[in-house]
């Protein structure tokens, strides 16, 4: 199978004088699973149709393999695509949608029996060549479409929001069935999603997008650990966030005064921030909570707070807390018999200072 590299250069794209992607640079490597992770409107869709050539960007270079296709269109590109509503044929039966491709392409008979019968094979409808779209399931149909797009070899696969039209359950399902197959076939996948759990459990790496420009690019774990500003703080997981400035580095601490709450003895990291306007990122789960008079940890660093709200979650339990004038989420995992704060009650927050992660933009 075809394992193809695909390299943005300094891509800007605009409708009229609306400006949609601008100077993305970014680079796929083969066999890559890859999300386009971001919310609605922040250009994801745009990108992944002008990697299939049904844009056009009006400067930069795209390279597949290193050769710039910008002026290859959509048919010669050999670049897959699925769609959202997947785009069956109605009329055809699911083994003429898949062997549709080949038909057109002018494959001979053996050669097409042969393939549309190995693509329906590895997604599990040998079973069902017979049957028209209106006959299966959505998870079925997703898999047709899959199989109609696997089926011409392409040197990428694009999927536009490939799970969107599914039901909760099955979502997690098909996001399993896509990763096994992407793994099988080893093919370059190109993956749009606005839901970061989706692009966390499937992608090997993914580039998150706001307003048209790409804000970082990493594994999962890369991102939610070290986001680099305060968009991928926010949007690949929850963070509490808490706007200041530093003031002070010296040999052991630093002084970070935040707003809303005062200055704040910190331990100085092993990269410190730059002496100026930042913000505190931390994850709820990496805040402790225990009642006022309890010595907490030495090594955290404790605020006063009051509980504002308790949310019970099944898995943790999630507190709003009070502290100065800011509010600052904790999140604590959840046993049968342990006791809940309450609303109103007086408590410390403790901060892993490890975790405090410094965002100057
Ligand atoms: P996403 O896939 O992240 O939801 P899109 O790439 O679909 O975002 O859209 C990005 C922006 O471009 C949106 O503001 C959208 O309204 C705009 N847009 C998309 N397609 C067109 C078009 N054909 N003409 C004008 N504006 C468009």
């Amino acid at each position: 199978m075809n394992k193809a590299s695909l390299e943005c250069r300094h891509i800007s794209l605009a409708y009229g004088a609306t400006p949609v992607l601008r100077d993305v640079n970014l680079k796929i490597e083969p066999g890559e699973f890859f999300a386009l992770l971001g919310p609605s409107g922040s250009g994801k869709s745009t990108l992944l149709r002008l990697i299939a050539g049904f844009n056009r960007h009006q400067s930069g270079e795209l390279l597949i393999d290193g050769q710039d296709i910008t002026g290859v269109p959509p048919h010669a590109r050999n670049v897959g695509m699925v769609f959202q509503n997947y785009a069956l044929w109605p009329h055809m039966t699911v083994w003429d949608n898949v062997a549709f491709g080949l038909v057109e392409r002018r494959e001979t008979k053996d050669a097409i029996r042969r393939k549309v019968g190995a693509a329906l094979e590895l997604v599990g409808l040998s079973d069902y060549a017979q049957r028209r779209p209106a006959q299966l399931s959505g998870g079925q149909q997703q898999r047709v479409a899959l199989a109609r797009t696997i089926v011409i070899e392409p040197k990428l696969l694009l999927l536009d929001e490939p799970l969107s039209n599914l039901d909760k359950q099955l979502r997690v399902q098909m996001r399993e069935e896509l990763k096994n197959l992407q793994r099988k076939l080893g093919l370059t996948t190109i993956f749009v999603t606005h839901d970061q759990e989706e692009a966390m459990t499937t992608a090997d790496r993914m580039a998150v997008l706001d307003k048209g420009i790409l804000q970082q690019v990493g594994s999962a774990a890369g991102l939610y650990d070290f986001p680099q500003n305060r968009f991928v703080a926010g949007f690949v997981g929850t963070a509490n966030l808490l706007e200041g400035e530093v003031t002070a580095l010296s040999g052991e601490t630093l002084t970070f005064h935040a707003r809303g709450l005062g200055p704040l003895t910190l331990p100085r990291p092993a990269e410190p921030p730059a002496v100026g306007a930042a913000a505190l990122a931390f994850r709820p789960h990496q805040v402790s909570i225990c009642v006022r008079d309890e010595q907490g940890d030495a090594s955290r660093v404790w605020l006063d707070g009051q509980v504002e709200s308790a949310e019970f979650l099944g898995e943790f339990s999630r507190y709003r807390v009070r502290v100065g004038e800011v509010a600052l989420v904790t999140d604590q995992p959840h046993y049968a018999g342990i006791a809940m704060f309450p609303p109103g009650a007086q408590v410390r927050l403790g901060v892993e200072p490890t975790q405090l992660r410094y965002l100057d933009r």
